[in-house]
């Protein structure tokens, strides 16, 4: 965006020189909202859950990047899974990403989550991209918060890039 007389601030925002105007897109309006009010589902499914719920307490405290945790996957935009996936959950858990709205995103927590981790076995899906559209991977068994929140700032980069994804308006 280059608009005659406008002086640019930051990446994606001008400012009219001498007044408190600026001018954006709406993708980066947008954009920075969802970024700042990331609300995952209240879920989770092995040990790699315990090391979330910590992200989640006061050392760590995802509260302060706009991140809660919520109860329903009605009200939740983030689906962190976190755990083995047993062929037996994996539909479960597909079924609370269909209840989420649009845009959601899913982050693969521990190596459970993105490949089955050491669960070679028949009863143990070998990551959830079987049954999701993963966007962020975050490797570890188990991963420390700080990767967990590691993944979170890699999601919100992400997002930052997104054109268009404006839901009912698009
Ligand atoms: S990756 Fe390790 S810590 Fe996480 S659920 Fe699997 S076995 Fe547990």
């Amino acid at each position: 965006m280059g608009i005659k007389g406008t002086v640019e601030v930051d990446e994606g925002l001008r400012q009219v020189p001498g007044t408190d105007v600026y001018l954006t897109t709406l993708d980066k309006l947008f954009n920075w909202a969802r970024t700042g009010s990331l609300w995952p589902v209240t879920f989770g499914l092995a040990c790699c859950a315990i090391e979330m719920m910590a992200a989640g307490a006061s050392h760590n405290d995802l509260d302060r990047f706009g991140i809660i945790f919520r109860a329903s996957p009605r009200q939740s935009d983030v689906l962190i899974v976190a755990g083995t996936v047993t062929k037996k959950m994996a539909p479960i858990v597909r079924r609370v990403f269909d209840q989420m709205p649009e845009p959601r995103y899913v982050i693969a927590m521990g190596s459970c989550a993105c490949s089955g981790g050491v669960f070679k076995t028949y009863s143990t899906a070998q990551g959830c991209d079987e049954f999701l559209p993963v966007d962020v991977y975050v490797p570890g068994c188990p991963p420390r918060p700080e990767a967990l929140l590691e993944g979170i700032i890699k999601l919100q980069q992400k997002i930052r890039r997104e054109h268009g994804r404006w839901g009912a308006f698009r």
